[in-house]
Formats: structure tokens, sequence, C-alpha cells
């Protein structure tokens, strides 16, 4: 079972992929990083307190540190339905948003970027560990063990992270 182990806020800003140099000293890393869960944590997203557009994810990829910055265009009212989290299957109402990465490199300079819905609060291994709750119906009654459903969660964030860094 892939395990995460705790990144520093400089680990964190050296990680990102996406971004300038600049932008990835500047932009807001959480205090608390070691008060965080890592243990039960694939990945580790927060969003920007001060830009509500804006969200990160860092992740480790074959044993190195990868961080994404995500745009969040602001919510349209269909968001507000039930919609699924492309990473770990959640379902919420309202609770999933769109987010969007600059591809890394030229592509991105060119302003090519790629889309996912993920949980608007990046806690994706926290709901599918069942350590928070996206309310009634929230996940599919699966035949999947945890290990599979973590497993299938970080497949599909690092097809994510190999779109970015195509
Ligand atoms: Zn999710």
């Amino acid at each position: 079972m892939p395990l995460m182990k705790p990144l520093t806020e400089q680990e964190i800003r050296a990680a990102f992929v996406n971004c300038t140099k600049g932008e990835a000293k500047r932009l807001s890393v959480p205090r608390d990083l070691a008060e965080r869960p890592w243990c039960d944590l694939d990945f580790f997203g927060w969003r920007d307190p001060q830009a509500p557009d804006r969200a990160y994810l860092a992740a480790e990829l074959d044993g190195r540190p990868v961080a994404l910055a995500l745009r969040c265009p602001s919510a349209a009212s269909w968001q507000m339905r039930r919609s699924m989290c492309s990473m770990c299957l959640t379902t919420h109402t309202g609770g999933v948003s769109l987010m969007v990465a600059a591809k890394a490199g030229k592509a991105g300079q060119q302003g090519n970027s790629v889309g996912a819905y993920i949980c608007s609060d990046l806690a994706c291994p926290l709901y599918v560990r069942g350590r928070k709750d996206a309310g009634v119906g929230a996940r599919l009654h699966e035949s999947l063990t945890l290990e599979e459903k973590i497993q299938r969660t970080v497949v599909n964030l690092a097809r994510f992270i190999a779109k970015v860094t195509a």
C-alpha cells in the first residue's frame, strides 16, 4: 500500500511542476504540515485561504514529491447537483469542483491545461478511508477492499499528474 512520507514546506514548494519558481515560492502552504495525518494520505491537497479559486496538491510519484497548482473556476449552478470526484469516486452535492491544471513546461506557457472533477476540499484520501463523511449515498456499494479503493485513487491521481506533465 502506498504510504506518503510527511513533506516539509520546502519540499512541497520545490515539487511544483506547473507554475513558475516565483509562484511556487509565494503560494500559500499550510503552516500546520506537521499535524496533518500523513499516514492516511495518498496525496496532500489544500485550498488557498487567500485565493478561493486556487487549490494545490502534493503527491509522491516513484518516490519523488510532485506538486500541482490548480485553478477552480467559480462554481456554476450545475455544480450544485450531485457529482462524483474523478479521483476517489465519492459523490457529493456541491462538493466537487472542476480543477484545472496548467500543463507543465512549454505546453502550459502556451495556455494548455488539463481539468478534472475533484472533491472541493481535496480530502479524497480521507473520504476513501471513511475518515471524513460526505453524507448519505456518498459512496457506491462496492465489493472492493479499502486497499483496492486506495490503489484506485492513487492510479487516478497518477494519471492526472501524467497528463499535466506529458
Ligand atoms: Zn475525491
